[in-house]
């Protein structure tokens, strides 16, 4: 029998129930099939023996505490997942599975082989050898992301209450709508958890301890022009659509996100609409260093200074807004957060996979909330689409290093 026999049919069952979150919605959560979904969390959660397990009315994330088991001041723990899918099919999701896998073999997700998990173009395949692999059909995206880290982080606790041997402090879960639309973290009630340190159970691959986001801003630019007829435009025309382009070649040309990597940042235009009259650019800036981050923001503003200077009007508006920051600067004033969750991997020898991420997770809001709260792998691969999937041996490695941290929490208090 599984050592976590609930882990992967709680998982299955969650995935098939569509909870894909709307962008742009006003109503938080931002549809009701998140509604019904956490509440079902809470039926769930109070049958696993869980404490104090309520919906935020506010956040709608739901909460729940496992009770320590120890006399020790042990500081409390939090552990955090989210329970919404990306922004791609999910209705009637159907998940297969590719038992004891060879590591080189290219799996069909749909009967006629249209849609393939191909080693040759996912290479993280050739890390299953021997393990059993759930997919999609092809049609849908399969919600490991981040289902899996909802299944771990409840198997865990589970386990927890049946073995009051492993001696732990209090544990607090979160489980949260709208990550995926990135508005469920702005939410996020620090007080109402309850927790000193936390994480959140939403990376990929087996060993991803991410402590390092990106800063993160959205810049909207807005140009006037001054339309009139094209014969007699001379001196008088100010295109706008052409004062855009001028905007964006004005940028430098090397930070773009198709030229950068590591800890580069960049100024990614994602969206552009213009006639003679208006134009209007979208960009988000980003960059994991924060004083470069702001020197980034200075120089985008500073385009459309020089842009106005030399049309000798205000045809250019810019509108900067910080989204999120990177956690690092919050986590490093006191790395136990850190230090424990690399104990716990390398105690289970699981190689930590250490890198800063180029985006940002619900810890980089929550960190700076004040609850420093690192990213822990949860098992998914290629999350948001058909070719997303997970290992059952890498979720059951999630849940160990969970209970391991717990563990390690307590033993060192
Ligand atoms: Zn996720």
């Amino acid at each position: 029998m599984a050592k976590y026999e609930n882990l992967i049919p709680r998982f299955l069952k969650y995935v098939k129930i569509n909870t894909r979150s709307t962008p742009n919605a006003t109503t938080v959560p931002s549809n009701e099939r998140l509604t019904k979904f956490a509440e079902g969390l809470v039926e769930d959660l109070k049958a696993i023996g869980l404490s104090n397990v309520h919906i935020n009315a506010q956040s709608s994330y739901v909460y729940a505490t496992l009770p320590a088991n120890t006399d020790k001041q042990v500081k409390k723990l939090g552990f955090i997942s989210h329970f919404d899918t990306a922004d791609f099919n999910s209705v009637d999701i159907n998940p297969q599975f590719v038992e004891n896998y060879d590591g080189h073999s290219v799996i069909k997700l749909d009967d006629a082989g249209k849609y393939t998990l191909d080693p040759a173009v996912f290479p993280n395949l050739k890390n299953y050898q021997g393990d059993t692999l759930i997919t999609t059909d092809g049609s849908t995206l399969l919600g490991a992301d981040d289902k899996s880290g909802v299944a771990e982080i409840m198997a865990s606790a589970e386990y927890l209450l049946a073995h009051p041997e492993i001696k732990h402090g209090e544990i607090e879960i979160g489980l949260g709508p709208d990550e995926e639309i990135g508005t469920g973290a702005d939410h996020f009630d620090v007080k109402d958890f309850g927790a000193d340190i936390a994480y959140t159970v939403d990376g990929g691959p087996l060993g991803q301890l991410e402590y390092e986001t990106f800063n993160a801003a959205d810049a909207q630019v807005e140009i006037t022009g001054t339309n009139v007829h094209p014969a007699e435009a001379k001196g008088v025309m100010v295109n706008a659509s052409q004062v855009a382009m001028d905007f964006h070649a004005m940028l430098p040309e090397h930070d773009r996100p198709e030229n950068t990597e590591g800890r580069e940042g960049f100024f990614h235009l994602y969206s552009m609409e213009g006639t003679v009259d208006s134009a209007h650019l979208s960009y988000i800036i980003r960059d994991h260093d924060r004083q470069i981050f702001e020197d980034r923001k200075k120089l985008f503003q500073g385009v459309a200074d020089q842009l106005n200077k030399a049309y000798g009007s205000d045809r250019v508006a810019v509108t900067i807004k910080d989204q999120y920051y990177n956690m690092r600067e919050v986590i490093e004033k006191d790395m136990t957060v850190v230090d424990l969750a690399k104990q716990a991997l390398e105690e289970l020898d699981i190689k930590p996979l250490i890198f800063p991420v180029r985006g940002g997770t619900d810890g980089s809001k929550i960190s700076f909330m004040g609850l420093p709260t690192p990213n822990l792998f949860a098992g998914g691969e290629n999350m948001h689409g058909r070719f997303e999937y997970v290992s059952e041996q890498t979720m059951e490695k999630a849940t160990d290093v969970i209970i391991k941290i717990a563990q390690l929490a307590e033993a060192q208090a």
